[in-house]
């Protein structure tokens, strides 16, 4: 049995048993069948059915979004993620015909007339997603929804820190029979992600660089695909001509989000030195504005710690530059309010490289903030970072801002902002640097596109093309 415990008031509230392997493998076989007539029926009638789906989604918001709340401690986030979640699904239903469509390529050989070709898109019959805690639903569905689309069937297995949106969401699925036959979830932990990459034909993963490592080999072994969307450090730079007001809400905004449990979280600000001072003190006064949603979950910013080890993770972090000289300007460690565990906007200064703050992944609301001499010294402390998930910018114009960008070593850059990525998910393809991520983009049309297998049917027209012709041919191409 895997225990829950409760965000709000740390209590153990319930427990769940984990998938077997022998389950999961039945599963398998079960929805690889179901997934023959989910790609026959094409895309127009697979889009039937996930409008349908989204509906569904949407009629029992309420419910997810209680469930969800129940798994993280925050609410308004968690009753508008099945709203995200079902305007996700329009969204890929409306662009899925044309990015297809794109896709499929025909046309002539270009070294010999008589051979033409076209594509032929191929889905994986069978794509497993494993996914973590931090946005239980929404990201459970980031991978799975294009994947759909595609024609794959699906096999969901979240973390088992917050399963409890999976029941209501669950019954969504079965009020749409064609797509029960394809979309499944599977509770469990660690092992029970194994045996899904052990039946799976590709893997999505989002999580931490550890596990994903051991996903990424495992993965390997089987020689199957593996999307990976893992951990970040996301710097933001604040120029000399920025403004400082909105600049300071801006990174506030970036850091603290979600208690700052957000992969694309800014964990690292670089201001000019001629501004830092001020900004520093702006920041400050921003951030003592932000209460705890405690104890009232309907009031305030800052919610718990969805998982109290995350907390002590981040005490550590804060504890040890603390004692290696940083100066904590507002904020602190994390206290226990009815059991949870809250850390207010937290903002620290006379950071540096050498602390774990500065380097590993914090999933908390702490800003530390150092100041920089010059643009170069700015990028090469964006850059002096293992990660490369995201990034922002932030100056007086946008070009400068742009600028500074185009050198920051990350796989989405906001400019004049912090945290952009959440708004062109469909529109635009991204891939991480570093430890944040592997395999192709998850956002844009490859989203959808790197479901399938892509395979060429190659025609000859006029007389078969001998040997003569073929040599002839790597001659021309050689010489
Ligand atoms: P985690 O790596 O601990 O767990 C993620 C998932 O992997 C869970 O479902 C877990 O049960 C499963 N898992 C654990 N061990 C496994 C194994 N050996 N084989 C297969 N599956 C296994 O991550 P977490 O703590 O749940 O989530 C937080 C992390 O996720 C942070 O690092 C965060 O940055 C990252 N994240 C990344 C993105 C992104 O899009 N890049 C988004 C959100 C979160």
């Amino acid at each position: 049995m895997i225990p829950l415990y409760d965000p709000r008031t740390g209590e153990r509230d319930g427990e769940f048993e984990p998938a077997t392997r022998a389950e999961i493998t039945a599963l398998a076989t079960d929805l690889r069948k179901g997934q023959m007539a989910w790609r026959a029926v094409g895309l127009e009638g697979r889009i039937a059915a996930m409008r349908c789906w989204a509906g569904a989604i949407q009629t029992a918001a309420t419910r997810i979004g209680a469930a969800e709340m129940r798994d993280t401690g925050r609410r308004r986030v968690s009753y508008e993620v099945p709203y995200m979640v079902a305007n996700s699904i329009r969204g890929w239903c409306n662009d899925a015909p044309k990015i297809i469509n794109q896709a499929m390529l025909q046309g002539q050989s270009s070294v010999v007339p008589s051979v033409s070709f076209r594509t032929q898109l191929v889905p994986y019959p069978l794509v497993g997603v494993i996914s973590p805690w931090n946005h239980p639903f929404l990201l459970s569905m980031l991978d799975a929804v294009p994947a759909l689309l595609a024609g794959c069937a699906v096999i969901v297995k979240p973390s088992e820190v917050t399963p409890r949106f999976v029941g209501p969401v669950s019954e969504t699925i079965a009020a749409v029979p064609e797509l029960a036959a394809v979309l499944h979830y599977v509770v469990g932990d660690g092992e029970s992600g194994q045996a899904l990459i052990a039946e799976a034909d590709t893997i999505c993963f989002t999580g931490s660089v550890p596990t994903g490592r051991k996903v990424a080999e495992a993965c390997a072994r089987r020689f199957i695909p593996t999307f990976l969307e893992l951990g970040g450090k996301d710097a933001v730079i604040v120029t000399a001509s920025a403004n400082i007001e909105q600049a300071a809400a801006a990174v506030l905004k970036g850091a603290v989000h979600n208690t700052g449990q957000l992969c694309f979280s800014t964990e690292r600000a670089y201001v000019a030195r001629a501004i830092f001072e001020p900004f520093v003190a702006e920041l400050k006064t921003q951030a003592e504005r932000l209460n705890f949603s405690y104890p009232d979950i309907r009031r305030g910013h800052l919610g718990p710690y969805i998982l109290a080890r995350q907390a002590d993770i981040v005490d550590a972090q804060l504890q040890e530059a603390l004692a290696a000289g940083a100066t904590l300007v507002t904020g602190g460690p994390s206290q226990v309010l009815g059991g949870g565990r809250y850390m207010a906007a937290t903002v620290v200064t006379g950071v540096d490289h050498r602390m774990s703050l500065m380097r590993e992944e914090t999933f908390g609301p702490v800003i530390p903030v150092m100041p920089y001499d010059n643009e170069d010294t700015a990028v090469a402390l964006a850059n002096d970072s293992e990660f490369g998930l995201s990034g922002a910018v932030i100056a007086g114009e946008t070009e400068e801002a742009e600028r500074i960008g185009e050198r920051i070593n990350a796989g989405a850059i906001s400019i004049q902002d912090t945290s952009l990525t959440i708004f062109i998910m469909r529109d635009v393809e991204k891939t991480s640097f570093g430890l944040s991520g592997m395999g192709g983009s998850r956002m844009g049309p490859n989203g959808l596109l790197r479901f399938f297998r892509k395979k060429a049917l190659i025609r000859r027209s006029g007389p078969v093309l001998g040997m003569g012709e073929l040599g002839e041919h790597h001659g021309s191409q050689s010489a």
